[in-house]
């Protein structure tokens, strides 16, 4: 049952009530992913949860410009992230990718922290923000502290939601990247089974970096770079070629499913991901 519920006024007061009330205590923001988990738990161990709730705080709350960083504050909704326009300036597939979350309902409660939090590989946010070079500042007992969302991926996310909170997500935004993103579900406004995300960047004489991250259902996020020369990725046969050779080599013990099929949804979400990026280089 629910055993409490704090409204927190600021992140202090949300870091004490956490910590005054474990094991019970979890972070509450818009409540779409943890009102669901907690029924669930319920039926099956009929624990107690206190909630506390940080939708109110102030600091959290926002988008905005700090130097070559857009910072996003963790109780954003996804709708508000979806028509902000220095997000549409300079990360525009985070509007992309949380038009994917569920439905307008939903995406009106439902905060960028939380989608973060979930837990869940095939959180929407994860992929654009991981090939963003997304940082991470979190506040826990011990003070605040920044963290490549790379590592918060590979740390599973430890502590996250009972004892530390997510203060903002930082997303560098010095200029605008070239990049291309596809994401592909089993069932209409079903989960990700798999996205893909590409950045190209201009490398040493000539060559493109090749950013390139997969995740989705049961694959958590993770990221790799080929230094390339441009006509391998912009010759078909050559691309077509790249994008198997990639998923055979990086992806295939990753992938936790070794079934062909998901190979091959792999390697066409690439190359479909490169097409659309390589429109923007000259
Ligand atoms: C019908 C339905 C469909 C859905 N479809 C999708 C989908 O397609 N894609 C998708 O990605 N998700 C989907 N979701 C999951 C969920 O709604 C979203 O991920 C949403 O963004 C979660 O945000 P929230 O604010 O509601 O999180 P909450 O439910 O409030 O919290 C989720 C978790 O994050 C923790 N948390 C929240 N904020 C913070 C913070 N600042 N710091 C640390 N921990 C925090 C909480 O403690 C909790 O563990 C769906 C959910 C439903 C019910």
């Amino acid at each position: 049952m629910i055993a409490g519920y704090i409204k927190a006024e600021n992140v202090s007061q949300a870091l004490e009530a956490l910590d005054s009330s474990q094991p019970m205590a979890r972070i509450l923001a818009g409540g779409t992913d943890l009102m669901q988990k907690t029924r669930a738990t319920r039926q099956k161990k009929n624990n107690d949860i206190v909630f506390v709730d940080i939708k109110a705080i102030e600091e959290l709350k926002g988008i905005r410009r700090e130097g070559d960083d857009l910072i996003i504050g963790p109780a954003v909704t996804l709708d508000e992230l979806m028509h902000h326009e220095m997000i549409a300036a300079y990360a525009p597939d985070l509007i992309k990718a949380s038009g994917y979350v569920g439905s307008m309902e939903l995406r009106n409660r439902a905060t960028v922290g939380g989608n973060i939090c979930t837990k869940n590989p095939a959180a929407d946010l994860l992929v654009p923000l991981l090939a963003l070079n997304a940082r991470i500042e979190v506040a826990d007992l011990n003070g605040r502290r920044e963290m490549e969302l790379a590592e918060v991926i590979d740390g599973r996310f430890k502590g996250f939601g009972r004892r530390t909170i997510i203060t903002a997500i930082k997303v560098p935004a010095a200029e605008t990247l070239i990049t291309g993103y596809r994401r592909w579900t089993q069932k209409s406004m079903g989960r990700s089974y798999l996205t893909a995300m590409v950045v190209i960047q201009p490398a040493e004489t000539g060559k493109l970096a090749v950013k390139i991250v997969m995740g989705g259902a049961g694959l958590w996020p993770g990221s790799f770079t080929e230094i390339v020369s441009p006509d391998t990725v912009k010759n078909i046969e050559k691309r077509k070629t790249f994008c198997q050779t990639l998923v055979q080599d990086k992806l295939g013990a990753a992938a936790n499913d070794d079934t062909a099929y998901r190979k091959q949804l792999a390697w066409v979400l690439i190359y479909e991901a490169l097409e659309i990026a390589l429109k923007g280089v000259k």
